[in-house]
């Protein structure tokens, strides 16, 4: 503030808010300062079990003793890594030719964006992709994905309004076979208004593509948004149930303080977090990276 010579403190993220500054007095790690803790974890959307997870391993080994606020953030941040550690993969890349992802998730959760982005890189990376649109009752989606594909310099196949997704989806693998494509996005629609039609249309899709490859798809990507908290975990378990879903991209990091959601999934399904998305534009889709993400969530 002005007229005060003090250094004004970094913006205090979650833990920083609990805590205080950094430079507040020792404190023993007692029960009442653990469940305190856990109530922190727990409104950063880590949910009940993983927050207590993270605070009873905490606990065992530091109980009783003095920290600063620096060590507690510290050793929260290491036992967070360390859940997250297993699942940070990328993409991985077969020789397969082509290598087939399905890309599911709500609409809204940033499925045509980071589909774009995913081109982006993978282009960036030398291999040549191919998108479909595969959520043909979006006639927006499809303009969108458009869109994307020429930022991307990646062909986008479409198909007419309302038409079938599923051949859709084998006319863009036949097509890619025969062009020697490295990589095929395929983009799904994501009403889970009516989940039995979902399903059916998610079903079709897989049997045709069986059809050309009987590994196809290679990889089911799953995108979620961060700011849906929880509502994320119950996604997960949806299209668990609608797709073997093989990874996640994480969208909107950058949008929400509320990223605990990540280590719930990590500590319940152990699915690979392959990317993150953390903005709107192309270049906005990283490496998941444990450490700085248990750092940045500890604050
Ligand atoms: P879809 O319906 O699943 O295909 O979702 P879209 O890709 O159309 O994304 C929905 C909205 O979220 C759009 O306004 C995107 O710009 C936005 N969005 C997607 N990913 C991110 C992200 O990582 N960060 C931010 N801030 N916005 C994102």
């Amino acid at each position: 503030a002005p007229g005060n010579s003090a250094p004004a403190p970094a913006a205090p993220g979650m833990l920083g808010r609990f805590l205080g500054r950094s430079d507040a007095p020792r404190r023993a790690l007692d029960d009442a300062m653990l469940e305190a803790l856990e109530d922190v974890l727990i409104q950063a959307d880590m949910g009940v079990d993983t927050a207590m997870r993270v605070t009873a391993n905490l606990a065992e080994g530091h109980m009783g003793r003095k920290l600063s606020v620096a060590e507690i953030k510290a050793l929260l941040a290491d036992e967070i890594a360390r859940i997250m550690e297993p699942v940070a993969r990328p993409l991985p890349l077969y020789p397969a030719r082509p290598q087939v992802v399905l890309v599911v998730g709500v609409n809204g959760a940033g499925k045509t964006t980071t589909i774009g982005k995913l081109a982006s890189q993978l282009r960036g990376a030398g291999k040549s992709v191919m998108i479909a649109a595969g959520d043909t009752f979006r006639a927006a989606a499809v303009e969108q994905l458009q869109v994307w594909g020429e930022r991307a310099g990646v062909p986008v196949l479409t198909a007419p309004e309302g038409s079938d997704p599923a051949s859709l989806a084998f006319d863009a693998l036949s097509r890619a076979k025969a062009e020697g494509i490295d990589l095929l996005m395929i983009d799904t629609a994501g009403r889970l208004q009516n989940r039995a039609d979902l399903m059916e249309e998610l079903a079709k899709i897989l049997r045709v593509l069986r059809k050309l490859d009987p590994d196809a798809p290679h990889n089911t990507l799953l995108v979620l948004d961060a700011t849906t908290g929880q509502n994320a975990l119950n996604q997960v378990d949806i299209f668990r149930k609608l797709a073997n879903v093989s990874g996640l991209i994480m969208t909107k990091l950058d949008g929400t303080a509320r990223g605990g959601v990540l280590v719930a999934l990590a500590d319940r399904f152990g699915l690979p977090i392959h990317a993150i998305g953390v903005g709107e534009q192309i270049d906005d889709l990283q490496a998941f990276d444990p450490a700085e993400f248990a750092a940045a969530l500890v604050g």
